[in-house]
């Protein structure tokens, strides 16, 4: 079932879901088990909202009352790339103060051809990339990319992130693999001067 669910809350935050396109297909991804996320209602968009469709939906909120306002949904944000960053610096004249976040896989370099790492931490407070596996191996069985250098190009968005100094840039994992991956993700993580965040699989 398609819907246009541009906007929900989860807790005491708001999400952002503007695209359904993405590069992977992580074998866990909640776009494979359920139309919904968290008692939201479908998160399949029947057509890519455009700015003035995000905004309008954005304007029957009160964006204030948030604690974070986090461009995540059905999809890979960066995979709208100008409309992530315009939404986010609309949101700045709008919900001032209130923290803005991505959620991302990390691969929106190659989805882009270019690096984004300075563009997307002018406008965002928190980077938080998917690294869900603490080795190639498993990184690529998990997260079954369409590109062949994922893990590296991965790395690097986030280590370009954390070289902005501009933004908070953490890592994750969810809780399901073990705790040898638990541990080499830490590594890696750290080797890029980023936090590791250990999720559990119903956050
Ligand atoms: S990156 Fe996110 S949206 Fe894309 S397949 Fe993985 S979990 Fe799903």
């Amino acid at each position: 079932m398609k819907a246009m669910t541009i906007s929900y809350e989860v807790g005491s935050n708001l999400y952002l879901n503007f695209t359904n396109q993405c590069p992977c297909a992580c074998t866990f991804c909640i776009r494979n088990n359920a139309d919904g996320a968290y008692g939201s209602d479908p998160l399949w968009l029947e057509h890519e909202p455009s700015m003035d469709e995000i905004t309008a939906d954005l304007l029957k909120r009160d964006l204030s009352k948030y604690s974070e306002i986090v461009f995540c949904g059905y999809g890979e944000p960066t995979c709208r790339l100008d409309v992530l960053i315009k939404t986010a610096e609309w949101l700045r004249t709008k919900a001032d103060g209130v923290k803005l976040r991505i959620n991302t896989n990390g691969l929106g370099d190659l989805v882009n051809g270019r690096s984004i790492a300075a563009e997307l931490c002018s406008v965002i407070d928190v980077i938080s990339v998917s690294l869900n596996a603490g080795t190639k191996d498993e990184y690529m069985n998990v997260t079954r990319p369409k590109f062949e250098n994922a893990w590296e190009a991965m790395q690097k968005f986030t280590a370009d992130c954390v070289k902005t100094g501009s933004s908070e840039v953490v890592m994750s994992v969810v809780d399901v693999i073990s705790a040898e991956q638990i541990e080499a993700a830490r590594a890696v993580a750290e080797s890029l001067g980023a936090k590791l965040r250990v999720r559990k699989y119903d956050e």
